[in-house]
């Protein structure tokens, strides 16, 4: 099973969501989480620190290194393909490289036989990297923001993976859009959830997520949420997501 977390937008919870969908999943299954995103947070966000010649998701696109040379491992139960901001670099790099959009499935196909899940952190934007994502996953998880405007961008993200479904990755499926932040006591909230419940035809929407203070913590923490704060409320959300997720590993 291979699963993209993704959405162009910035600070939705994708990496957040990343973690706390790996600690769950770790619990029963072999796990790698890919952070796919200059910016590193999923890196940071569960406690790794690169040494300056440590090789990462970069090296293994371009090619200067083996995945399984580069993969981390976690006390989490799941280990990591790292990133850090020389991945911004990719884009250029592999812009005039045939096979740009296949890299990171070909990639993976090598660690078929080694994890029962992988799931990708995709970078807040549409370019190379997150097609590479959804040309590699099977499904994808949308976390939204339950702010206004969070479903607007939601039509160019759902366009786009019609056409990558048609042109590169016809396997691809949404798995759902996981609600998150949200506030259930205001108006906000309960609009975006009415919204998504009502015009995403035939996409499922998740049991939203509600909005804490710990998870900032625990990114700060380094550590998925299950870990650093097993909240029934906080926790169940993910599990949800995590069972689907499992259910369609097993079928
Ligand atoms: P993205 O990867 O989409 O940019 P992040 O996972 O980095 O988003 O989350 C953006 C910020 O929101 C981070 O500071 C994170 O700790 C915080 N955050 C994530 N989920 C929640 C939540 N449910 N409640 C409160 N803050 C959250
Ligand atoms: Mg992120």
């Amino acid at each position: 099973m291979i699963t993209a977390i993704a959405n162009q937008k910035g600070g939705v919870a994708k990496t957040t969501s990343t973690i706390a969908l790996g600690g769950l999943l770790s619990e029963g299954n072999s796990c790698l989480l890919i952070d796919l995103d200059p910016q590193g947070n999923l890196t940071t966000g569960v406690g790794i620190t690169l040494a300056d010649d440590q090789p990462t998701v970069y090296d293994v696109l371009t090619k200067r290194a083996h995945v399984k040379e580069v993969i981390v491992s976690t006390s989490f139960g799941f280990s990591v393909l790292p990133a850090n901001e020389i991945l911004a670099q990719a884009e250029k790099d592999l812009a005039n490289h045939d096979d740009r959009f296949l890299l990171l499935r070909d990639i993976l196909k090598s660690l078929r036989s080694t994890f029962d899940h992988i799931l990708i952190d995709c970078p807040p934007s549409m370019g190379l990297l997150t097609a590479n994502a959804l040309c590699a996953a099977n499904t994808l998880v949308i976390p939204v923001q339950c702010q206004f405007f969070a479903v607007k961008g939601l039509e160019g993200l759902l366009k786009t993976i019609d056409t990558v479904k048609k042109r590169l990755n016809p396997h691809l499926q949404v798995l759902g859009v996981l609600p998150t932040m949200a506030e259930p006591n205001t108006l906000m909230t309960q609009d975006v959830l009415k919204t998504l419940r009502s015009e995403l035809n035939g996409i499922r929407v998740f049991n939203p997520v509600p909005k804490s203070v710990k998870f900032p913590e625990s990114n700060y923490a380094g550590a998925p949420i299950n870990r650093y704060a097993n909240e029934w409320r906080l926790v169940q959300p993910y599990r949800d997501v995590a069972r689907e997720l499992m259910i369609l590993q097993e079928g």
